[in-house]
């Protein structure tokens, strides 16, 4: 469980979280979504410790983050996020084992048994294939999965995520996320895409200019007012048997 109170963040002199809270609970996917520039990405960041707020606190499964070491963060939280391993020149496999190496502390050597968890990772990703190719040269869909593998292969019980279907083909978006939920961690991911929150999300988080729009279930959350007035985009929303789908036209008058 990942609880955020009164988290408050600037970039220098201009403040960009203002009071923010949030709880993932146990083993539901929360996403955070809001328009561009809202703070989703800083907020997924203060949420793992990339960034440390001017005030508040992020407290997981009840001790405050500062208070964990990195090898204890390790074995509790994934990260998964877009620039990532760019320039590396590892093999996919190679990038997936680092999700074990992150589990150890610095005497302890990589075993059979990190390396047995490190295929079984890719084989539930269907990236077993690309063990061998090098990272680097890899496409932007296949390099995300290999991320969420080694996300997977470090087994924490929360999984932090900024946009994971970003190069992903419309097949691929929906497997990631169903791969996601099916892992079962408690997981905060950061999507663009409010019909695919609405698929595989608990729980939203809106944001708005760095404050919390809305908050709660994807069915309270995702209402069409609220979309529209945050967004600037007409709504329809129409709740179907297979979950809710929203549809969107461009607001009379704007460019
Ligand atoms: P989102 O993920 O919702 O698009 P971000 O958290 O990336 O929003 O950005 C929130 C705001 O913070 C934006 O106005 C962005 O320009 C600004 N910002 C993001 N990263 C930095 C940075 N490293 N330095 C200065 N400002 C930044």
């Amino acid at each position: 469980m990942i609880e955020a109170s009164g988290l408050r963040f600037a970039y220098g002199a201009t403040p960009i979280i203002h009071g923010v809270d949030v709880t993932s609970r146990p083993g539901r996917v929360l996403g955070l979504i809001g328009p561009n520039g809202s703070g989703k990405t800083t907020l997924l960041r203060l949420l793992h410790g990339g960034l440390s707020p001017a005030s508040g606190e992020v407290r997981i499964d009840g001790r405050p983050l500062e208070e964990i070491d990195r090898g204890g963060l390790s074995r509790r939280v994934a990260v998964v996020v877009q620039e990532a391993g760019g320039e590396s020149t590892m093999t996919a496999a190679e990038m997936v084992l680092l999700g074990r190496t992150a589990r150890l502390s610095g005497f302890q050597r990589t075993s059979s048994e990190d390396v047995a968890a490190a295929t079984r990772a890719m084989d539930r990703v269907g990236a077993r294939h690309l063990a061998r190719r090098d990272f680097a040269a890899l496409s932007g869909g296949e390099k995300q999965r290999v991320l969420i593998a080694r996300a997977i292969a470090q087994d924490a019980d929360h999984l932090l995520l900024d946009e994971p279907t970003n190069h992903l083909d419309i097949r691929y978006q929906h497997e990631v996320l169903g791969l996601l939920r099916s892992v079962g961690r408690t997981t905060v991911v950061v999507l663009h895409d409010l019909n695919l929150a609405a698929r595989y999300c608990d729980d939203v988080v809106l944001l708005e200019e760095g404050r919390v729009a809305g908050s709660g279930p994807v069915a309270e959350v995702l209402d069409p007012e609220l979309l529209t007035r945050v967004y600037g985009i007409g709504v329809r929303r129409v709740d179907a048997e297979d979950g809710l789908h929203l549809l969107f036209t461009p607001l009379e008058g704007a460019a």
